[in-house]
């Protein structure tokens, strides 16, 4: 099997801001809040696309980042979400998140995972309001997005088989017309290693594999595994690549005949797939004879160039009309809790560290030298349950907990009224 692996970088956005805004209304001395909330930022995505055939633009450009939120306004606007980014995967593409773990595994068109989600966006200060709280001067920050490295793995099978006599110029033309080699993996014959290559014309995208030696006996499973020869039996379109320079043994037509009986040998149904027939070495003095023994084959060189193009060109087309196999095998995503939980961390005889999404968030107040906010976050903490917490662990009168950006000092668990948001 040949695996196409790459690493890319994603950053979802980051949230944006809230903000505290008041206006004045009669009776209300202190004014009516109106600040904003800050947008949400943008998830990236992954989708399949049942038109791409490998990961070479991943190879190309491994850097993505979706949009960031934007900050809330005054006047209660709240900022616009940063737009997610929706990357697309050819089908029977896995995803691997940065600690490894397999997070889905894509196989039909349209069907997607959510790799990176962004950054929540903070709230303003009109979100506060409650019965005990009239008039908020509190908002929150946006959170950040978050990054890491990804990696994509493909199991590629070969849009297109080169098939041809041994030397008749098949490792030429694929690493001629190939943009990416991509690395060949768990494959036992290394002297006899297919060469894969990602051709790239136009919009279109096709995956061309150098099948070598099919003559000598591959149908009876000489020499070649069968891991290999599926990649003929699955290529959706047969490139026959014809040699000019051996005509004396071997003419044209005769080699066609000769490719023709081996296909078929190996499986029948071969003989109805679609197919190209190219003389190639189209530089050389014989080339000239040898067409006229097979009027119907396009003539190139990998040497010179010539014809090469116009080669890919029918390649692309007759695979247009031609379906991709089905995956097989049964793809699924994994929805992992993106909130991890929140660990108490002892730092020193009397420090403490909470570390983790639940608790950060819980800090995250623009202001921490805002009275309000230190209520308001104290009130969300104990509501974690990280003061129970902190007193089974041992933490006593006045020790020193930390968590984000904000610094406090440990009292006693006690009761809390309710009253907040959320
Ligand atoms: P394969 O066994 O089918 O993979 O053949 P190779 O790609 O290894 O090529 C066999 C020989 O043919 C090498 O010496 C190549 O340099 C030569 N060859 C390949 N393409 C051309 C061509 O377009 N023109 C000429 N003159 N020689 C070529
Ligand atoms: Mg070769």
């Amino acid at each position: 099997m040949f695996v196409d692996r790459v690493r890319v970088h994603l950053r979802s956005g980051d949230g944006g801001a809230g903000v505290v805004s008041f206006v004045r209304a009669r009776g209300r001395p202190q004014g009516k809040p109106t600040g904003g909330s800050g947008g949400d930022g943008g998830d990236i995505e992954f989708r399949v696309d049942e038109g791409m055939a490998s990961l070479l633009r991943y190879r190309r450009n491994p850097h993505h980042a979706a949009d960031r939120g934007m900050h809330g306004s005054g006047d209660l606007k709240h900022g616009r979400r940063g737009a997610d980014l929706v990357l697309s995967v050819p089908p029977g593409t896995i995803i691997r998140d940065p600690d490894g773990v397999v997070i889905g595994d894509l196989v039909a068109e349209g069907q997607s995972v959510v790799a990176v989600p962004g950054g929540r966006g903070g709230r303003g200060n009109a979100a506060f309001v409650s019965p005990s709280l009239r008039a908020p001067t509190v908002c929150e920050q946006g959170e950040y997005g978050r990054e890491g490295w990804f990696e994509l793995e493909l199991r590629l099978m070969a849009d297109a088989a080169l098939v041809g006599f041994p030397n008749a110029g098949k490792s030429t033309f694929i690493s001629t017309v190939s943009s990416a080699r991509p690395k060949i993996a768990d494959y036992p014959f290394t002297t006899l290693e297919p060469h894969l290559g990602v051709v790239a014309i136009d919009d279109a995208e096709f995956v061309l594999a150098d099948i070598p030696g099919l003559i000598e006996g591959a149908a009876e499973g000489k020499g070649l595994g069968h891991e290999f020869l599926r990649h003929v039996e699955r290529a959706r379109v047969l490139v026959i690549l014809l040699d000019p320079s051996i005509t004396a043994q071997h003419p044209v037509d005769v080699q066609l005949t000769v490719l023709g009986a081996e296909l078929e040998a190996f499986n029948p149904a071969l003989v109805e797939r679609p197919r190209l027939v190219v003389l190639g070495k189209g530089d050389l003095p014989e080339a000239a004879d040898a067409i006229a023994a097979v009027p119907e084959a396009m003539v190139m060189s990998s040497k010179s160039g010539e014809g090469v193009n116009e080669v890919l060109y029918a390649v692309a087309r007759l695979l247009e009309g031609v379906e991709r196999d089905p995956i097989d095998r049964e793809g699924y995503v994994l929805h992992r809790p993106v909130l991890a939980e929140s660990h108490l961390v002892r730092v020193g005889e009397h420090e403490w560290s909470v570390v983790g999404l639940p608790a950060e968030r819980a800090v995250r107040f623009a202001d921490l030298t805002n009275p309000q906010a230190v209520d308001l976050a104290s009130r969300r903490l104990s509501r974690l349950g990280i003061d129970d917490v902190l007193a089974a662990a041992g933490a006593v009168e006045g020790d020193t907990v930390r968590i984000g950006d904000l610094e406090f000092e440990y009292h006693e668990p006690q009761d809390w009224d309710e009253g907040e948001e959320e």
